[in-house]
């Protein structure tokens, strides 16, 4: 490709932006008339997965193309070395001027700082969401006036105005939405004048489900009044009254950090259509994973229940993507950069794992295209959240997780090692999770099949069973 055939790259990330509260994915509870713009735009995947629904871990697959146990950031507590490839690098190496502006999240200082950028500014760990400051090249301090993800929408519109003029790959990387959820002051009131519906499951009482999972501590009543409600508890209210109270607090403020992005979204979108650039720019929307809105009377990730597995997966590039499309085809996050690396022309190496899925971005679908994925959490009871260890399967139909339960001296992990259980779902007859039925004789079969799945999964990414974990 010439330089004036080149596409750009805008590549847009969130951080913990469930796909159920996207209006394009048919949300119940919210609006976001921007990211529908890229859904109308382009395509909209229905079966885009992460390989691990934690920020640090998802962030090093999409940008190594690698799984966990290959790049070494298995959980919140490691860090990304430096030295690997990614497909950033790769573009800037190709001749794109490459930027990155928001949240890394993989750690700072030598060794660990963005590479692979020609310009850089993100937040130190998570950030602040107000007044935040913020990091650049080696170490210097910016601080910064306002609301970050305004900042962040800015800070990427005045790079689009500086390297505009040649091919460029700018990654915008949100905070929003992660706790604390704390909203920009023109939405403080937004939601004020009505209820947010719970979600079909948010009484689940989790029976037959693993014992490991009725001890997660990811309930309406584990978020802290002061810091993630900001409020007082009021006074006189039923158990159940307060867990609805809580979760109005919560999703309103969850609603309103998105409210801000969204507007951002459509900025950075206006701002390529102004300068005749939206035919020739891949603009991705993505988040690192899903999150639990209230889904089985949680909040927060880790699991590997549909949604915090699903990622929202948008892609707008008018050349060769049509219009309104979808897609429900299993891709997952190790395909990302090698997907935008083929789009644009840039060789893929032959130890990146991730597949190019730029063949479904065309209608085309690959005869031999996986049917499942392989998914893995490291981080065995963090000490806040008490999420277990767990690896599993999902296909198109159904769903095997082995919680092995081993901290196996993963930095972030803890003991106590808790006995090996199984879930398998029938996402068919029983999309929303609710009867765990490994030990229901009618699915012998499928368990059977699923298993060899996961092991041939296993081999395939060079991943190694826990031993003794067989059915
Ligand atoms: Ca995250």
């Amino acid at each position: 490709m010439t330089d004036g055939e080149r596409p750009n790259l805008l590549f847009i990330m969130s951080d913990d932006h469930a796909a159920h509260a996207i209006s394009a994915y048919g949300s119940r509870i919210n609006q976001t008339p921007h990211l529908d713009r890229i859904a109308a735009n382009g395509m909209r995947f229905d079966a885009a997965f992460c390989t691990n629904s934690i920020c640090s871990p998802s962030r090093a697959s999409i940008l190594t193309g690698t799984y966990n146990h290959v790049n070494g950031v298995t959980t919140l507590d490691t860090t990304l070395d430096n030295t690997l490839w990614t497909f950033p690098q790769a573009l800037q190496e190709a001749g794109y001027v490459t930027g990155l502006i928001g949240k890394w999240h993989l750690g700072h200082g030598p060794g660990a700082d963005p590479a692979g950028f020609d310009f850089w500014r993100v937040l130190p760990g998570q950030g602040h969401y107000t007044n935040p400051v913020m990091l650049e090249e080696g170490g210097t301090v910016v601080e910064r006036a306002g609301y970050v993800t305004d900042l962040i929408t800015e800070d990427c519109i005045d790079f689009i105005d500086e390297h505009g003029d040649r091919p460029f790959a700018l990654f915008c990387h949100h905070k929003a939405a992660h706790r604390h959820w704390e909203p920009a002051a023109r939405h403080f009131t937004a939601f004020d004048d009505t209820d947010i519906p719970e979600p079909e499951t948010f009484w689940d009482d989790l029976e037959g489900r693993a014992e490991v999972i009725k001890a997660v501590k990811m309930h309406m009543m584990d978020l802290d009044p002061i810091t993630d409600l900001k409020a007082l508890v009021p006074e006189g209210l039923t158990r159940e009254e307060e867990i609805e109270w809580r979760y109005q607090r919560y999703i309103k403020d969850y609603l309103r950090v998105v409210a801000a992005m969204d507007e951002g979204i459509g900025r950075l979108l206006d701002k390529l259509e102004a300068d005749g650039l939206s035919d020739n720019t891949i603009v991705v929307y993505t988040s690192d994973q899903g999150f639990f809105l209230g889904d089985h009377g949680w909040f927060d990730k880790r699991l590997m229940y549909e949604e915090s597995l699903a990622m929202p997966l948008l892609i707008q590039y008018p050349a060769q993507v049509k219009a309104g499309s979808t897609c429900d085809d299993i891709v997952v996050n190790v395909d990302f950069g090698p997907t935008l690396l083929d789009l644009m022309g840039v060789e893929i190496p032959d130890d990146v794992q991730g597949r190019s899925f730029a063949p479904l971005l065309d209608g085309e679908r690959p005869e031999d295209w996986p049917e499942s994925m392989y998914y893995r959490y490291w981080m065995h009871r963090d000490g806040e959240h008490n999420t277990p260890a767990h690896y599993g399967v999902r296909t198109k139909t159904h769903k095997l997780i082995c919680y092995y339960n081993d901290p196996l001296d993963q930095l972030g992990a803890n003991g106590p090692t808790d006995p090996i259980e199984w879930e398998l779902f029938d996402l068919v007859n029983d999309p929303l999770e609710l009867r765990n039925v490994i030990e229901d004789p009618g699915y012998a079969t499928v368990r059977g099949e699923l298993e060899a799945e996961l092991a041939w999964l296993q081999a395939e990414v060079g991943d190694e069973p826990y031993p003794g974990a067989e059915l």
